[in-house]
């Protein structure tokens, strides 16, 4: 062998090596990520080494919520659902996943599920900030729509507190911002917003995504209503068309409310009379 066309291939050689370590490296970040993921999404364990039996049940049971071939495989189609714009909730209780997930337990699709409720009709709500590029009128007037579809179809009422004690609060923020490090936002993309349930009544979004309330960006209206929805009482529903399903879809005809998105608020708070109408502002 020359000395030349040794070179050429030890040069070769250590190219190979660099490509292998840096697919590991991608791996391994992918691996990672997806684990953060899981557990971040209640589908795992916070804190846990994993066997990979119980790695591929958790991504079975994503697959599952998200609508996807299910595997266990942390293919690209997996890996590219978790990096989609969607809401920072869990998905559903942990303690539920753990013990099997509905892939195990059952096929059918669960309709709705609520965690718990407000005991009163009429509910206030105030908004504590808001981009600098949104236009006081129209964020006021999104936020009352937003309200107003669920009140068309439930008994519930809402209206803007005049003063700061709504039961309701609606607030923009950056990062970290002293509700916990898993409710931490992460710049644009990923969890949008997050909610809390009754009664604690806040909901948050992340100041870092460009919000739009005609089209261009990311629509604030949809996940405004999605969030009120978990203030309501209500969790994500694993139905594609859901306003509660997880994932952040652009505001388009199909984006009024679903039938299992009416099934949940009416079963919290009964459905949209009159009369009671009038009795939860005079009574
Ligand atoms: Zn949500
Ligand atoms: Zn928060």
């Amino acid at each position: 062998m020359t000395h030349r066309r040794m070179i050429a291939e030890i040069c070769s050689l250590l190219l190979i090596i660099s490509l292998c370590s840096c697919m590991d490296l991608g791996a391994e970040d992918d691996l990672q990520n997806a684990k953060a993921f899981l557990v971040k999404y209640g589908y795992l364990e916070d804190e846990k080494d994993y066997s990979k039996t119980q790695l591929a049940a958790a991504v079975r049971n994503f697959q599952w919520t998200a609508h996807l071939p299910v595997n266990g495989d942390l293919n690209d189609a997996t890996v590219l659902q978790m990096h989609l714009p969607r809401c920072g909730m869990k998905d559903v209780s942990q303690t539920k996943w753990l013990h099997g997930g509905p892939f195990y337990t059952n096929h059918r699709r669960k309709r709705y599920t609520m965690k718990s409720k407000w005991y009163k009709r009429h509910l206030t709500y105030q908004i504590l900030n808001w981009p600098w590029y949104l236009s006081s009128r129209q964020l006021r007037h999104a936020v009352k729509a937003a309200f107003q579809l669920w009140g068309n179809v439930s008994s519930l009422t809402f209206s803007e507190a005049a003063g700061d004690s709504a039961d309701i609060r609606l607030a923009f923020f950056d990062g970290e911002h002293n509700d916990g490090a898993r409710h931490a936002f992460d710049g644009p993309g990923g969890a949008l917003a997050h909610a809390f349930f009754p009664r604690r009544g806040e909901a948050h979004f992340d100041n870092a995504e460009h919000w739009s309330l005609n089209g261009k960006g990311r629509n604030l209206f949809v996940v405004l209503a999605h969030e009120i929805g978990h203030t309501l009482g209500l969790q994500h529903s694993s139905f594609k068309n859901a306003l509660m399903s997880p994932y952040y879809k652009k505001l388009g005809k199909e984006y009024v409310l679903n039938f299992d998105d009416i099934l949940a608020i009416q079963m919290l708070y009964g459905k949209f009379s009159e009369p009671d109408r009038l009795c939860s502002y005079m009574c």
